[in-house]
């Protein structure tokens, strides 16, 4: 581009299924203020729509292009290292562009225009005109106003009496007596922060929740109302009515600086760090300083003072004028692990979960953006926040399934880390006690830098754990067919020293299905290839893919025959076997059913906490994250649900599983126990996690999954076909694979299996086929990716047929 020569044209990504940007004149007002980065509006088919700009450049070869309407940002969300983030993921997902962009936005980021009605110039004049009659009134309503919206005018016309509103519009409209105008409304970026204080004494009704909430500002002091709601866990009319009678008081303040009063002491650990922990904080200190992109693999097991050592990085990180980005699965966002960040960092910390409307979502990007916060904690899309200056990404528990997204754009937080880590060229901290065989074999052959934790810090020792045959149990019943001789003993004893125990099982509902005695049927789910799961509480039969529920029939549907039974077990029926056997023990479950409402997980925390619950039932929900100072013992009911698992990962999930559930017993000085029974005492999966012996499994399993050629000794694409008729679908796929077949050489290093069936075939009413490419590890699979999307949609439904790509799968069921 010659000097002087202006930026004519605009490149921009609207977030739309489309793959890629298109070109705008800048018009000659806008100049200047058109930068990558940046959002505009533009002209699209019959809308206005918002879109971000990618590049400006001083020429085009288009012959006709569309003038851009305006600039919405004065300065850049994104920078173009940014930018071109968001390319390579399009591209290592084989997503459109626009796709990424939404997923890499909030909701309410890109808005759209909204149709709004205005009196034309003749509409004017007719509402002056005396003589106009019954129109003139009607045009009344728009005039001394701004433009009105559609349900707005005709809610104002009917209160003048009209009857049929939306007709009149549309009548006033074709007689050009108004006019519709499109308006693109975006937020602004102020931003109001609440605080609660102690008020002037009032006469309140002090309630149990009340009186939490007082003591939290008694101890704190001023605090921000939603750290305060987050911290009690109690209900915001509760502290509504507090404020109301005068006992505490609302604060507001208004800023866009943030709002950091930073009045929370500043908590240093008072104790010394192991040589472990200062070794590894200072190896990537040094990759903070020197903008050097490292990945490191933090390897530690539970207790061992990782956390610790992600703090000390980001302080560090902070102190050089850098940000952070600290992930974390979202379910380990609890307020005990907030607070523990608060106490360090102070309040200038952005929180990101998907519990965060869009509002304070919109006010946190802004703060994140200006610079004003440098910390971001949450789920793996708040690796997105426009930090303006990274310095440092951590991944804890890097190994966990949830940083793969499972609809939309299936990404990997984690190895999207990876990718940022690369373009910001700064350092990636993956830590965990088990971390994933991918990442453990990139440290090991040096890809990866590797730290490790070898021990506990507190010397508690690794709890005892114990294996129990479940074949032993057969031909028992009820209680004693799910609860062996030696887990019944254990948990006497526990109880007997009022000690606390938790019961692990891969479960939810009171079982996995219900059978006719007499013919055998089955109860299905009539949209999904799955069995109902019955559950008590609900007192229905539900699918746990579609959410499909029947009535619990009292018949066989089938034969009329009496006797259905409910088959297997789930954290139901285990929960009302221990409240049947320990009647006057306290048994709680905690599993995605019992903690839908609103504030029960936090609720059952908190009595864990408070050594309230004598017995715990859950799903791997109890197995993340959480230390109960007084649980000795550790049950797991039936260890291979996780095994049976037809997916090369199920091994190592299973050993993970193990690991994390063991980890709940005995802290804090307190030797656990954990007992694991099942039906597969000597695999290796489960031989090593009771031995704690990582290494020795993740070497059994990496010599498998090399002899079988799956990850990490190669790279999987899932291309999964979908459509409501079968035969349409698996037709399809054949297609697919022909395809795939004559464009690309096949003999050399990709390999194709199927197309088959899903293992979980039908759901939500769509058969599902799959494709499984294989290829070498350094594998890259866009130019494969871009081939189907040009042929078969680009993952929008073609005669009612999606075709869609997972990139490195987690989910192989369907
Ligand atoms: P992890 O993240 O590996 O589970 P944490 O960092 O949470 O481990 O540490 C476990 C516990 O040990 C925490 O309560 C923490 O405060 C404490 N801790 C961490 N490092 C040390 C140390 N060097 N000396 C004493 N206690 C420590
Ligand atoms: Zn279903």
């Amino acid at each position: 581009m010659s000097p002087g020569m202006k930026n004519t044209f605009a490149e921009v990504a609207v977030p739309l299924p489309v793959f890629k940007t298109y070109t705008y004149r800048v018009p000659d007002h806008l100049h200047g203020m058109v930068k990558p980065g940046v959002r505009v509006s533009v002209p699209f088919g019959k809308r206005n729509i918002s879109g971000l700009v990618f590049a400006v450049k001083g020429e085009s070869t288009l012959e006709k292009v569309h003038h851009l309407l305006d600039v919405i940002d004065h300065e850049p969300i994104f920078s173009e290292t940014d930018l071109r983030f968001m390319l390579d993921t399009a591209r290592l997902y084989g997503a459109p562009l626009g796709e990424i962009l939404r997923t890499m936005t909030h909701p309410g980021f890109f808005r759209e225009e909204k149709v709004r009605f205005r009196l034309t110039q003749r509409g004017r004049a007719r509402v002056e005109d005396e003589t106009a009659g019954d129109q003139g009134a009607w045009l009344r309503i728009f005039s001394g106003r701004g433009p009105l919206s559609r349900s707005h005018a005709e809610r104002e016309l009917k209160k003048i009496g009209l009857k049929a509103p939306a007709s009149k519009l549309a009548r006033m409209t074709a007689e050009g007596l108004i006019e519709q105008v499109h308006v693109l409304k975006m937020e602004v970026g102020a931003r109001k922060t609440v605080f609660i204080e102690m008020g002037k004494e009032g006469a309140v009704r002090v309630t149990p929740q009340a009186e939490k909430l007082v003591e939290a500002v008694l101890k704190e002091g001023r605090i921000e109302k939603k750290q305060l709601l987050l911290m009690t866990s109690v209900s915001g009319s509760v502290l509504k009515r507090l404020v109301e009678g005068g006992l505490l008081a609302e604060v507001t303040v208004e800023d866009l600086d943030g709002g950091a009063e930073g009045h929370l002491e500043e908590e240093k650990a008072d104790y010394e760090l192991t040589g472990h922990q200062v070794e590894a904080i200072s190896r990537i200190s040094e990759a903070i300083r020197g903008d050097r992109h490292r990945v490191f693999l933090l390897h530690g097991v539970t207790g061992s003072g990782k956390t610790e050592v992600y703090l000390g990085a980001i302080e560090n990180a902070l102190n050089m004028g850098k940000g952070a980005y600290y992930l974390i699965p979202e379910i380990a966002l609890t307020p005990l692990f907030l607070g523990r960040i608060q106490r360090r960092f102070g309040e200038n910390v952005a929180v990101l979960h998907s519990r965060i409307p869009p509002s304070a979502r919109r006010a946190l990007w802004i703060r994140v953006r200006s610079g004003v916060t440098s910390l971001i904690i949450g789920a793996r899309s708040s690796l997105f926040a426009p930090l303006s200056r990274p310095g440092i990404i951590i991944v804890d528990e890097e190994h966990d399934q949830a940083y793969k997204q499972d609809d939309g754009v299936k990404y990997n937080g984690r190895d999207l880390a990876i990718v940022k880590g690369r373009h910001y060229g700064i350092p990636v901290v993956l830590g965990s006690a088990t971390p994933s065989g991918e990442s453990y074999f990139r440290a090991k052959t040096g890809d990866f830098d590797y730290l490790e934790l070898p021990e506990r810090v507190a010397k508690s020792s690794l709890p005892r754990v114990e294996i129990v045959d479940l074949a032993k149990n057969r031909g028992k019943r009820g209680f004693k067919r799910y609860v062996s001789p030696q887990l019944e003993d254990g948990i006497e004893s526990a109880l007997s020293k009022n000690e606390k125990v938790m019961l692990f099982i891969n479960r939810r509902g009171f079982s996995p299905w219900i059978l006719c005695l007499d013919c055998g049927f089955v109860e299905r789910c009539d949209d999904c290839s799955v069995s109902l799961t019955l559950h008590r509480h609900e007192e229905s039969l539900i699918c746990h893919y579609c959410g499909l529920r029947k009535q619990v029939p009292l018949v066989c549907p089938r034969c009329d025959g009496p006797k259905i039974a409910p088959v297997g077990i789930g954290t139901e029926k285990l929960e009302a076997f221990l409240n049947r056997k320990w009647k006057d023990r306290k048994v709680s479950r905690m599993d995605s059913d019992s903690t839908k409402r609103k504030g029960a997980y936090g609720s059952l925390l908190r009595s864990m906490q408070e050594g309230n619950i004598d017995l715990l039932v859950g799903t791997q929900m109890i197995a993340k994250g959480h230390d109960f100072p007084q649980v000795t013992l550790v049950g797991v009911i039936m260890a291979d649900l996780s095994l049976a698992f037809p997916d090369f990962r199920s091994s190592e999930r299973t050993f993970q599983l193990l690991t994390q559930v063991s980890g709940r017993a005995g802290r804090r000085g307190k030797v656990g126990s954990v007992i694991v029974q099942t039906f597969q005492p000597d695999h290796y999966a489960i031989l090593k996690a009771a031995a704690h012996e990582y290494k020795e499994f993740m070497d059994i399993e990496l010599s498998h999954r090399s002899e079988l050629g799956y990850p990490p000794f190669s790279r999987l694409l899932l291309i999964r076909v979908s459509g409501a008729k079968q035969p349409g679908v698996e037709k399809r796929a054949q297609e697919v694979v022909e395809t795939l077949y004559s464009r690309f050489d096949l003999r050399t290093d990709l390999k194709i299996l199927g197309p088959s069936p899903a293992p979980i075939w039908k759901m939500k009413r769509q058969y599902i086929y799959q494709i499984l490419v294989k290829s070498p590890p350094d594998a890259d699979f866009s130019p494969l990716m871009d081939v189907i999307n040009a042929e078969f949609g680009g993952g929008k439904r073609k005669g009612g047929i999606r075709v869609e790509f997972d990139v490195d799968p987690y989910q192989l069921m369907y």
